[in-house]
């Protein structure tokens, strides 16, 4: 199973891919972890893209079209892939079509997750996580049991995303709506495009995509 989970920043893609590997156990491929990981490494690809990161901007297509192209054609991806943060421009959504038919793959579905803008910087305002085992944790409706150390694997220091204050939250909804709405009637067209409501709780959102992820298997 191949897919798309498309959105705003703050919709709840990252989340919602957590579900669906543990349930399908495919990868999740998620680009704004990728470079974030090329940027806390200073690798000479981290120091190209931390610029456009640090303001809410979208890094060029060239450098994040190589890095996925590079990242599908590794064996683990054999089995299924969730795209989480890629395609965010039309250009990038036609070389992934270019790229998957190269290895004879296709999209079965692009789930839209649509929420409101306000609510989405209310949530990414509340956002955090643990830098040691990556969960993720919010303000507003999930918080760790001790507020200093993490559920999961007990560390006592949370993470705060530089690109979630309101300001570059507020660019990087503006990119959003510019270059990557685009893209719902580009998927529509092709016959693949669900879209849900992203306003409703984490547990609703999920049942709604597994409903979806059904017609499949
Ligand atoms: P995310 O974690 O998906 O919100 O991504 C964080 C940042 O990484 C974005 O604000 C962009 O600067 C960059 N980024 C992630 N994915 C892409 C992409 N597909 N195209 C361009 N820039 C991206």
């Amino acid at each position: 199973m191949n897919l798309i989970l498309l959105g705003p920043p703050g919709a709840g893609k990252g989340t919602q891919s957590e579900n669906i590997v543990k349930l399908y156990n495919i990868v999740q491929l998620s680009t704004g972890d990728m470079l974030r990981a090329e940027v806390s490494n200073s690798t000479s690809l981290g120091e190209k893209v931390k610029s456009y990161m640090v303001s809410g901007s979208l890094v060029p297509d060239d450098i994040i079209i190589k890095m996925i192209e590079n990242r599908l054609c590794l064996g683990d991806c054999a089995g299924g892939f969730i795209l989480d943060g890629f395609p965010r421009t039309i250009s990038q959504a036609q070389a992934l079509d270019i790229m998957l038919s190269k290895i004879n793959k296709k999209l079965d579905f692009v789930i839209e997750i649509k929420v409101d803008d306000e609510q989405l910087i209310k949530r990414i305002s509340g956002r955090f996580t643990c830098p040691i085992c990556k969960k993720g944790y919010n303000k507003l409706y999930l918080n760790p049991s001790n507020p200093d150390e993490c559920d999961n694997c007990g560390k006592v220091q949370f993470l705060f995303r530089e690109d979630d204050k309101e300001e570059t939250v507020r660019s990087r909804l503006v990119s959003y709506h510019k270059q990557t709405s685009v893209l719902i009637p580009y998927y529509h067209q092709m016959g693949i495009l669900y879209t849900i409501d992203g306003m409703k709780d984490i547990e609703e959102v999920s049942e709604r995509i597994n409903l979806i992820l059904k017609r499949l298997t």
